[in-house]
């Protein structure tokens, strides 16, 4: 395989595998960061499951706890092989292996465009400080809108870690043209 095939192999595989990680992101930070009052409404009245009820009145849940993905339905804990990007989600069907119940459709999809947007940065700018730049400005965004699209707003705190990415794009670019 040449360099270049190894090149945009390794992209596209870190792509999936952020991937992966970015639909956690999209899953856990809405609850992560609800209000008190919003956290009581939704304790009280929503058709959540008993086992996010437990992590969410437990103030438990939040990007690196649980370290392993849950099934927010039944809580089964996704095992290495029931978490490889993209091959688990069509092995499964989509599907938790212990409930059955759908994962939908999101968590493909994200994957997959982030994915394929890593193996285009490479494609047309190799690892460099561009692709980095746009590599993290477009996982933000797809973040941003998972989160828009699932809950019709997102919290302060991903607003703010925008406004960041936009200063360290704005530094990185401002160095390179120095
Ligand atoms: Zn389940």
């Amino acid at each position: 395989m040449s360099l270049l095939y190894l090149g945009l192999f390794y992209s596209v595989l870190i792509g999936l595998v952020i991937g992966s990680f970015l639909n956690v992101c999209i899953d856990r930070l809405p609850l992560q960061y609800l209000s008190q009052e919003e956290k009581q409404q939704l304790l009280s009245t929503s058709t959540l499951s008993d086992i996010l009820k437990q992590y969410l009145a437990s103030n438990r849940l939040n990007l690196l706890y649980p370290v392993r993905s849950i099934c927010f339905t039944c809580g089964h804990q996704l095992s290495w092989y029931e978490n490889i990007p993209v091959f688990s989600y069509l092995w499964l069907h989509g599907r938790c292996r212990s409930c059955q119940s759908s994962y939908g459709q999101r968590a493909i999809w994200i994957e997959l465009l982030n994915g394929t947007i890593y193996g285009l940065l490479y494609h047309f700018f190799g690892f460099s400080s561009f692709s980095f730049i746009l590599a993290l400005s477009s996982s933000y965004a797809l973040v941003y809108g998972g989160i828009i699209k699932e809950q019709g707003r997102v919290p302060k705190i991903i607003q703010h870690v925008g406004v960041l990415i936009i200063c360290l794009d704005t530094g990185i670019i401002a160095l390179e043209l120095l």
